[in-house]
């Protein structure tokens, strides 16, 4: 698929993968809406890339369709790429017995209320507005691509919430692929490794933490980069064969129990 002249939104897209993704995507020629909570930031790289920044939290569905409405105007709507994400971890149980310590169930379901119900709304709105544009060579009109992780298979200690989530989005992507095939518009995972993002913070902890983690990468033995999952999310969308498909991009890592 040709991406020049397209409309695309990210959500998530102000920091990370999503940044990265948006700066690629605007450099094949789609206009992009960058659709994150992160206003200063959002608005800096919608500035530099030449989109637009819609503030919009992935749980709220009237600024999902703010940002839709945006992107339309744009150009015609081709591209979602759900980035938007947090991060949790809390085991299950707690050590002292009482049921006030077992796992927090408001952000276990804040984590799958953002990452996975999050992800299906922007699906189901966006998708909507592709479907009624005009088809291209073979009846093609758009493209969607979700962030999972790894954690949707190699889920850590204390990960539950977030491989859940992650795992929803797995496991939705071949049915919904299938539900949008009569509309042209295909559906792709793609499930990172450990990329050295904002979402592990900033400052010493986080960069003794980040050499810690990049232990486990089989090759190469670093962080990924953004740009190296900005790549495969945009051979995702410009590739028209590819289809209800997760693919890993993690360095070969298979994440152990801590
Ligand atoms: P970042 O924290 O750098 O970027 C995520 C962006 O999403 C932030 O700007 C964040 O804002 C925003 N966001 C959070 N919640 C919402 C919401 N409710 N509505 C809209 N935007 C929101 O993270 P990454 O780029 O690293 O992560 C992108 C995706 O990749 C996530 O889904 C993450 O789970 C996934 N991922 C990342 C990995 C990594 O190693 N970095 C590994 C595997 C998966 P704010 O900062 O305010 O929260």
């Amino acid at each position: 698929m040709d991406l020049n002249g397209v409309s695309a939104i990210v959500t998530g897209g102000a920091s990370g993968i999503g940044a990265a993704t948006a700066r690629l995507l605007a450099s094949k020629g789609a206009k992009v809406v960058v659709a994150d909570l992160q206003e200063d930031r959002g608005t800096a790289l919608a500035t530099e890339i030449g989109g637009a920044f819609c503030r919009v939290d992935v749980t709220k569905t009237d600024e999902i369709v703010n940002a839709i409405e945006m992107a339309k105007s744009m150009g015609p709507l081709r591209v979602l790429v759900n980035s938007a994400g947090i991060g949790w971890a809390q085991r299950t149980i707690g050590k002292d017995g009482s049921y006030d310590s077992a796992a927090n169930l408001d952000a276990f379901k804040k984590v799958i209320a953002i990452n996975l119900v999050g992800t299906f709304d922007c699906i189901r709105l966006a998708a909507t507005a592709m479907s009624t544009t005009e088809p291209l060579e073979y009846g093609e009109r758009g493209a969607i691509v979700n962030i999972a992780s790894v954690a949707a298979f190699d889920g850590q200690i204390g990960q539950a919430s977030y491989s859940a989530s992650k795992g929803g989005v797995v496991g939705m992507t071949l049915p919904i692929a299938r539900d949008l095939s009569a509309s042209g518009i295909r559906v792709n995972t793609v499930a990172p490794g450990l990329i050295d993002t904002p979402i592990y913070g900033q400052g010493e902890g986080s960069e003794a933490f980040k050499a810690n983690l990049e232990k486990g990468v089989l090759f190469p033995h670093r962080l990924g980069e953004g740009t190296e999952l900005a790549s495969m999310v945009v051979e995702c969308i410009t590739n028209s064969y590819m289809n209800a498909e997760t693919i890993r991009v993690d360095g070969g890592i298979r994440m152990p129990p801590k």
